[in-house]
């Protein structure tokens, strides 16, 4: 027989469909936390929803008031089904459930009783929503927490600015499909236009000109040459928890990433594979690749069209060149984005349990370096000298005697706390507290290594008692405080 359906058991539970429900009366039967769910997300689809029950919680109770929702009060009787396109039941009570259940069933009417899949007709997916994209999972209510997972995995990859693509693709469907009627070429238009410029556009809220870039695209002969750009992400202090959504979407669509020495395999490992690596913080022959031969590099991959990301320790913003980065790209015309990260300041301060700034301690941060550039003298310290403010050095530690003398001759006590953070949230990380006058020694006794962080002020002695990963050495305990030594005063 050729009836494909001829012999077929169903190998699908449920026949997945959306449905249109705005403006058709539905009923959900419960006045309490779940019912109200259940009845939001139906009034976010447009339905008219009547909540039947003898009491509403406070919530709902205000959403009748105002008419949001109609209340029908009272113990359910199956004449609430009457005119309605969906129940749900969403009551405590499993008998009352199932008995909504099998008069929607009697009536041929669709419905779902909460957390209950033999009783239910139909299921209500976890959902991924980028309006007008939406995905839905199911598992058929056999395993709701995998269900959950696929949606949480789904969240992280799906770029929230697909929603607006969505829509744009759909505003502009007739012109495109009158423009490319063979369907080949609208795929490949469809391809340009999911992966080519309009994206990033309305990524950086520039609705009108993806627009524009569309139209135009849409005058010339075929899908416009895709086009390349730069991405300026911040990979964070090296956990990788701590990379941002839109960093790891940035990593998995790369062609190409120029990485620096501060950025661990962990981190790397989430670049797409088949994207090519170029370890720009390399020293070859005892120097970095200089900053103009990154800034080539970076024009050149984009020039060809290549997806690039530059990623950097940190943010790309804080002490990391990013600056110099966009503003020579944006000179050549390069399409760029920029992807914050969790400077170090930032992470080394949670993950050593101190707070930045705290009510009575510290009203300011300033973030430093006392690495200038070549030639240049650290930064004025005089305001820093005063108390109540906390400082976070970055590369501070190879100057360390130059830094602490500077800070002591400013006014800042001799037992001011401070705390120096290396290897900030990652596996290797210590955390040395002591004083002020005693920085320099820390540093030796210890040999602190790269990176490292220096946190000065009186939130910093936070970190003895409330320091709550890697380890802590404590070099307060016991040390006499020492007076600033006379040359440095
Ligand atoms: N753009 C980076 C900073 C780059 S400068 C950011 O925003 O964090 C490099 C300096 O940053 C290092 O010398 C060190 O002082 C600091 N640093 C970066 N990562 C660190 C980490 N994981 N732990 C401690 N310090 C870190």
């Amino acid at each position: 027989m050729n009836d494909i359906t001829a012999n077929r058991s169903p190998t699908m539970k449920l026949y997945p469909l959306f449905a249109d429900l705005h403006g058709l009366p539905v009923l959900v039967v419960g006045g309490g936390g779940v019912a109200r769910r259940k009845a939001e997300a139906l009034l976010g689809a447009g339905a008219q929803v009547t909540v039947g029950a003898p009491r509403l919680d406070a919530e709902l109770a205000a959403w009748a008031e105002v008419g949001t929702i109609r209340w029908q009060r009272g113990e359910f009787v199956p004449g609430w089904l009457d005119g309605m396109w969906l129940v749900i039941a969403a009551t405590d009570e499993r008998e009352l459930n199932a008995a909504v259940a099998a008069a929607a069933s009697e009536r041929r009417l669709f419905a779902n009783v909460v957390d209950d899949a033999a009783h239910s007709r139909f299921h209500v997916p976890a959902v991924v929503d980028r309006s007008p994209l939406v995905v839905a999972v199911s598992t058929a209510g056999a395993a709701p927490a995998l269900a959950r997972r696929v949606r949480e995995t789904l969240e992280r990859v799906l770029d929230h600015g697909l929603g607006a693509l969505v829509a744009l693709a759909q505003r502009q469907r007739a012109r495109i499909v009158r423009r490319h009627e063979n369907l080949a070429d609208r795929r490949a238009f469809y391809d340009w236009l999911h992966d080519g410029p309009v994206l990033p556009l309305l990524r950086a809220a520039r609705g009108q000109e993806a627009e524009q870039v569309l139209l135009a695209a849409l005058q010339g002969d075929g899908p416009p040459p895709r086009k390349g750009s730069v991405t300026l992400v911040g990979a964070g202090p090296g956990h990788p928890g701590l990379l941002t959504l839109q960093a790891l979407r940035a990593l998995n669509e790369a062609d190409v990433v120029l990485h620096d020495q501060l950025v661990g395999e962990a981190i790397l490992a989430m670049v797409r594979r088949d994207a090519e690596r170029i370890d720009v913080g390399k020293r070859c022959g005892g120097r970095q690749v200089a900053q103009e031969q990154i800034h080539r590099l970076m024009l050149a991959h984009a020039r060809e069209g290549r997806r690039v990301v530059r990623l950097k320790g940190g943010d790309p913003f804080v002490f990391g060149r990013g600056g110099e980065e966009l503003a020579f790209l944006r000179r050549h015309g390069i399409t760029c984005e920029v992807v914050p990260g969790v400077t170090a300041a930032v992470a080394c301060a949670a993950f050593a349990g101190i707070p930045l700034t705290q009510r009575g301690q510290a009203q300011s941060v300033c973030l430093l370096t006392a690495h200038g550039k070549a030639g240049s003298d650290m930064p004025d310290l005089q305001s820093l000298g005063q108390p109540g403010q906390t400082l976070a050095v970055y590369m501070g530690v190879e100057r360390i005697d130059a830094l602490t003398a500077r800070l002591l001759a400013h006014g800042r006590a001799a037992d001011t706390p401070v705390a120096i953070v290396e290897n900030g949230s990652l596996p290797q990380q210590r955390v040395i507290a002591g004083v002020l006058a005693e920085l320099p020694r820390l540093v030796r006794e210890h040999a602190v290594g790269s990176p490292a962080l220096l946190i000065v002020g009186e939130v910093a002695a936070c970190a003895t008692s409330q320091a709550w990963f890697g380890e802590l050495v404590d070099a307060r305990a016991g040390q006499p405080v020492a007076e600033p030594m006379a040359e440095l005063a």
